[in-house]
């Protein structure tokens, strides 16, 4: 027999081990490996109603699997985005996430960067301050609980940041713009910004056809990745009907 526990209610932009929210599932944890030799956990690494939307949870993976080995957890599944390809950072998280469940105490500076040079090459620089820039701002304020279901309205995701993360964006489409293959890539890399714009949008405050043109840039990207869906309802998450939403709320008069 194995007993499974499972972090569905946890914060994720801060470890588990040093975040107050987490505190009950940390109690949890450390109660059944004194009375238990085959623990496991079913551990969630995604947002999972705005599945497109950057989830500046990079920093914690490493510090939750340590905390899970140094507490007697023998199996590990992390869930992510199972439901299409296209998410955000799929390709990082889930090498940042090889890695350390290989060596659990693998440099997660170290796995980004070797990624970020490799996958997406000179538009690496551009890239990893965007990521940067996402994570520094729930490592500085302790009260930014993100959980699994956390909403573009996000303070970590408020105008000033998302302006900068577009700038850099621009950097890292022009280092790559020779490289088809590149180029394509830091697009979908791209999206979950793109996403924050178009959903947190007001009629009437935001210029319409900037929005309009978002949308298509955005479907463009999303149809080059295979994204089938922006979140994991099979219904609300299914991406022409999401399309269509977005675009007759900005349609043209
Ligand atoms: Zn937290």
């Amino acid at each position: 027999m194995t007993v499974r526990l499972c972090s569905i209610e946890c914060c994720f932009s801060h470890p588990l081990a040093t975040c107050a929210v987490n505190r009950s599932f940390v109690a949890d944890i450390k109660g059944w490996s004194k009375i238990c030799k085959r623990l496991s956990v079913w551990d969630y690494v995604i947002d999972y109603h705005h599945s497109v939307m950057p989830f500046p949870n990079l920093r914690a993976l490493q510090p939750n699997i340590r905390f899970f080995v140094d507490n007697g957890v023998t199996s590990i599944y992390e869930e992510a985005a199972y439901f299409t390809p296209g998410t955000e950072l799929a390709e990082l998280r889930t090498w940042i996430m090889a890695k350390t469940l290989w060596k659990p105490d693998y440099d997660t500076d170290k796995a980004i960067d070797e990624f970020l040079a490799g996958y997406y090459g000179p538009a690496a620089g551009p890239l990893r301050e965007t990521i940067d820039l996402m994570h520094k701002q729930v490592a500085d304020h302790t009260d930014w609980h993100m959980t699994i279901w956390s909403r573009p309205t996000s303070p970590w995701l408020g105008e000033k940041a998302i302006a900068e993360s577009v700038k850099l964006f621009d950097r890292a489409e022009a280092a790559v713009k020779t490289d088809p293959v590149r180029l394509k890539r830091v697009r979908i890399a791209r999206m979950p910004v793109q996403y924050v714009r178009i959903v947190t949008a007001k009629p009437g405050q935001a210029d319409a056809k900037t929005i309009r043109g978002l949308i298509d840039a955005f479907e463009a990207s999303a149809r080059a990745a295979g994204l089938t869906m922006v979140r994991e309802h099979r219904a609300y998450g299914n991406l022409s009907k999401w399309l269509a939403t977005v675009r007759a709320k900005w349609k043209a008069p």
